[in-house]
């Protein structure tokens, strides 16, 4: 089976795991903080604070945000559902926005039809991995008075305007290393802000509320440390890290390729008028984390579906719309009918194999199976 997504795993990534096991320091050491530097450096961010997961970097940044109940966040139906998750982890109340049916991405105008007096903030998400239309988003909650933040976990090594994702106007935005994603550090997360204040209470979180850390204690030869708010052991290893450091180098080749994969699935997809790639932004610089087409009216998507699938080609459905969840559902009352584009886009959509170590006979294979299939 091609798969949808894979890591790339090479012996220099073997090499820095098993150097970091020979040194001192397994977890809150050295290897965290270069990681933090590197990752935080390419993306155009001031600070980079990781945590064990990207949904731990999402229930960070709601912390931080100080969402509470009665708070609402308006975040897209057309998401992972650890974004909505991370709103109610905090007691507060994930609204859900639709979706631009062109691109997946969060829909201003739909932001602002459901903005209200309890709106806190938005997170938009960069679907598939480009950068959402961030501009209006960014007017819109400056008027409303409403944080933005953004979910890029699809979206490291995005531009826009030739600007990285730090630079973009979210106070903080949250990234994933789960083997899928761009780099991998078996799970891992990190939340990227240009704030000092916010990166402090953010690793205050992720250390149980405590202000201050292991090293910085043995450092000063000191016992005694505050408590000072409940927080969580959100730590990821150096172990972790070591492999991210190795990965992050490896980085702009993996979105050279994935970006190569793109190019030539558009190009093959001229030629199969029933499978339509998503549109791209202007300006922006997509990532390429999921490749998705939206099959023609009337094909049959299941049967499109189990045919590739028999065929060895590893397609993925991304996603379905999180208030659809038997969870969303039945806590909150939603059903079909709240996000229609999402819901249309849900009945049509397939994610075809992207990611840097597929062949270019792999992705021929993916396109005829695709041509044949419909
Ligand atoms: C992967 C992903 C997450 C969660 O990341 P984990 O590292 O798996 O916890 C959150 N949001 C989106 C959009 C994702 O794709």
């Amino acid at each position: 089976m091609i798969p949808y997504g894979r890591q790339s795993i090479d012996e220099d990534d073997i090499r820095a795991v098993a150097e970091v096991l020979r040194s001192d320091w397994l977890t809150t050491g050295p290897a965290v903080d270069a990681f933090e530097a590197a990752v935080a450096a390419f993306a155009g961010a001031a600070h980079g604070v990781a945590l064990s997961s990207g949904t731990a970097a999402l229930h960070a940044m709601m912390h931080v945000a100080g969402i509470g109940p009665g708070d609402e966040v308006v975040v897209p139906a057309m998401t992972f559902a650890a974004t909505a998750n991370a709103v109610c982890y905090l007691g507060g109340t994930p609204v859900f926005a639709d979706v631009d049916p062109r691109t997946l991405l969060l829909d201003p105008a739909d932001v602002e039809r459901k903005l209200t007096p309890r709106t806190k903030a938005v997170v938009a998400v960069d679907y598939a991995g480009q950068p959402c239309d961030y501009e209006a988003l960014a007017a819109l909650c400056r008027q409303r008075g409403v944080a933005l933040f953004a979910d890029a976990c699809h979206a490291l090594g995005a531009t826009q305007d030739g600007r990285p994702l730090g630079a973009l106007p979210p106070a903080m935005t949250a990234l994933s290393f789960h083997p899928v994603k761009h780099i991998a550090t078996g799970e891992g997360g990190m939340v990227l802000t240009s704030d000092e204040q916010t990166a402090r209470l953010l690793r205050r979180f992720r250390n149980h509320g405590i202000d201050t850390d292991a090293r910085q204690r043995e450092a000063t030869g000191a016992w005694h440390y505050n408590m000072v708010e409940l927080g969580f052991n959100y730590r990821i290893s150096d172990i972790q890290c070591a492999l991210g450091l190795s990965q992050l180098r490896r980085l702009p080749d993996f979105l050279a390729r994935r970006r190569a994969i793109a190019r030539f699935y558009a190009q093959a997809l001229r030629g199969i008028p029933v499978a339509e790639p998503l549109a791209q932004r202007p300006g922006a610089e997509h990532a390429w984390h999921l490749y998705v087409v939206r099959l023609a009216e009337g094909i049959d998507r299941r049967a499109v579906f189990t045919a590739l699938r028999e065929q060895g080609i590893g397609v993925n459905v991304h996603y379905i719309p999180v208030h659809l969840h038997p969870y969303y559902r039945e806590r909150f009352g939603h059903g079909p009918g709240l996000c229609p584009e999402a819901e249309a886009a849900y009945e049509s959509i397939l994610t075809l194999p992207m990611h840097q170590g597929l062949t270019d006979e792999q992705a021929a294979r993916v396109m005829e199976a695709l041509a044949h299939a419909l």
